[in-house]
Formats: C-alpha cells, structure tokens, sequence
C-alpha cells in the first residue's frame, strides 16, 4: 500500500481538476467516503465534483454537502462532461464498472488517472492505482487509514461525521466487521470530535412511522423459513411498494432482522423493482453469500454481506433462490445436524 500511498501523494500534489464517484444505489459508505475525500481535496486547492449514479436515501440528508452531489440519472450530461474533464477519477466503495452503470462508459473513455480504494473482495483491473482491503469493516475505515497515511492533518467535522457514518452504516453499528484495528480508528474518530450520539441518532432513530409498518408487514406476512437450510427469506411485491410507499433506502436493513432468528446462518430480501429484480444476501459464520450472488444472482460483495439482480419476474426470482439452496453443500450438511 505504501507504494500507491507514495504514488498518490504525487498525483495530487498540484491542483487538478478531480471526479470522485461510488456505486449506485449508494449506501453511508459509498457516500460518506466521496464527502471525507472532497474535504481533503478542497483543503489541498483542487478543484473537485462527486458523481453518483443513482439518487441518495433522504436519510443521509443531514450531512454537510449532500446538496453539491451530482446524479447520473437526473443530470447524465453534466456527469459525463465533469467525468471527461477528469485529470483524476476516484472510484470509491466498488470494484468493477458494472457498479456504476452507464456511467462506465464515460469512465472507460476518460483518459484520467484512475484511482480505486474500497473494501471488497476481487477488484476488477480497471484503476491505474488500487488501494484495496477486503479486511476494512468500510471504505470510510480505509479511507480514514489512507487519508492519514497521505498526510492529513486538519479533519474538519463535515469530514469526521461522513467517515463515522460510512463505519456505523457498513457495520450494522459495530455489530459486524469488528476487529481491534476498526475499534482504534473508531476511536481516533471520536477524539478528533465525531458526534456519536447525533449521528447515531439520525441513521438509526429517524424513521418515518411508514418504514416501522413496512417492516411489521415483511416480518408478518412476507417471511417464509426454510428451517432445513438453516435458511429465512423476505420478498417484496410491486404492490407492497405502492401500499407502503417505499422509497430508494427504505428497505435498507430489513434483510439483517431474520439474522435475529435462532438457528439461521442465510438472510435474503428479494425486491420486485421497476426494471430488475434485486436480491440482498447475508450469513453469519463461515458461509459465503458473496459466492451465492455471483453464481446464481449476477452480483458480489463481501462474504457475510453480498447482493445482485435478476432480470426476470418475482416468482423465478424466488424460485431461483429456493432451488439454489439445493448446490451449497455446507448448507446441505447443516441440514443433516438439524434433523438429528
Ligand atoms: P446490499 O445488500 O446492502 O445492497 O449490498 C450488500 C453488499 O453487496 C454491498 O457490499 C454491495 O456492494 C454488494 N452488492 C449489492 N448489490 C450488488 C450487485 O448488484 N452487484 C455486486 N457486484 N455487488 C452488489
Ligand atoms: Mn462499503
């Protein structure tokens, strides 16, 4: 790493015009990493625009400097244009340009120099410089690591509070991800001044009373257990999205309340949404839903947290899943201990 640190430090050491960018659909990380990177970048003089493919959750409204982000989807030629411009391109919190959509092509087309720092498994060779590391609870974890490591030394607040938030949304608030190093980052956040409790607070306790019914709803009517696979399942209808009126970010987290059940190692929500089907995994322990996306559900992700998209209709979407339970043997020899 020591040897990006260097490069990088190079590359940004005269003022430049940069595009940083994150996945779409973003989530706390993909968006508290483009606003801690921007801060820095500001303080060195460059001049700097964060592109996203897909709008934000009105959740993560609160933070300072939500309102400058460009979208690919309403504004996809101003996009283009700042990503043509790019001297640099900073692609934060994903690992291969099918994350970004059409925003690929422009990036592909870029002549800039391309950097990528993030925290998931098999990164796709297309940035000249990779700062990746699949063992960071968050890119904001590695972000705040690489950001040190290239000499800063004034974290202003709207920085901290982006970092912090990227670590609780990408931890589940410290449940998951754990390790000493994230503990001493964490630490180190707090003593330069992140609000714990405010931004706690805002992620976790702002809810629109919607969201708490939509979720009575998917745990009451729309959760089916398959106890032999050790193995639990929400899915959501197009008409459950009307009836709840659910909202980019509104199902963020549901898939995680089935992790709550005794005796289940897999977590799956799958979404009936306008153009694709989307599947969300997660596990506890050994078993690995990244290895489930990519095979069965066009996606990825990290071993415990994974996701991807079917083109098809709800019911193959579900069928699909139930029968791709059947080709996981760890799965399959969980299931002989249970009946015992
Ligand atoms: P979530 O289930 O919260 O949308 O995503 C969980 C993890 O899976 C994230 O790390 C995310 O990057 C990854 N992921 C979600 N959807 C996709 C997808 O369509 N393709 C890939 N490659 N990864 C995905
Ligand atoms: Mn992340």
């Amino acid at each position: 790493m020591n040897e990006e640190i260097q490069s990088l430090k190079r590359y940004i050491s005269i003022p430049k015009y940069i595009v940083i960018s994150s996945h779409r659909n973003p989530d706390g990380d993909a968006i508290g990493s483009c606003l801690a990177l921007a801060g820095y970048l500001n303080q060195l003089g460059h001049t700097v625009r964060i592109v996203l493919p897909s709008e934000l959750p009105s959740s993560f409204d609160f933070l300072e400097g939500i309102d400058d982000l460009l979208i690919f989807d309403l504004k996809p030629n101003e996009c283009i244009d700042a990503i043509k411009m790019a001297d640099m391109f900073f692609a934060l919190d994903y690992n291969s340009l099918d994350r970004i959509d059409k925003m690929a092509e422009a990036v592909m087309q870029s002549e800039s120099h391309k950097i990528m720092i993030d925290h998931h498994l098999d990164p796709e060779p297309f940035a000249d410089t990779v700062i990746s590391d699949p063992k960071a609870s968050s890119t904001c974890e590695l972000m705040f690591e690489t950001l040190k490591a290239l000499g800063c030394s004034k974290f202003s607040s709207t920085m901290l509070n982006a970092l912090y938030t990227g670590i609780v949304t990408d931890t589940g608030c410290f449940r998951h991800a754990v390790s000493p190093r994230l503990m001493v980052n964490t630490a180190e956040l707090i003593a330069l001044g992140a609000d714990h409790d405010f931004l706690v607070d805002k992620i976790f306790n702002s809810q629109p009373e919607k969201n708490l019914r939509l979720i009575g709803h998917c745990l009451h009517n729309r959760l089916e257990i398959f106890p032999e696979y050790h193995t639990a399942l929400i899915y959501l209808k197009k008409e459950d999205y009307e009836e709840y009126d659910i909202q980019r970010g509104d199902t963020e987290g549901i898939v995680n309340y089935l992790l709550m059940l005794k005796n289940i190692k897999v977590a799956a929500i799958i979404m009936e949404q306008p153009n694709i089907v989307k599947i969300s995994l997660r596990s506890k322990g050994d078993f690995s839903v990244q290895d489930m996306a990519r095979r069965f559900f066009n996606g990825g992700g990290h071993k415990n947290a994974s996701g991807g998209f079917l083109h098809s209709s709800i019911s193959v979407a579900l069928k699909k899943f139930k029968d791709s339970l059947e080709s996981f043997p760890s799965l399959i020899s969980t299931k002989e201990i249970y009946n015992q």
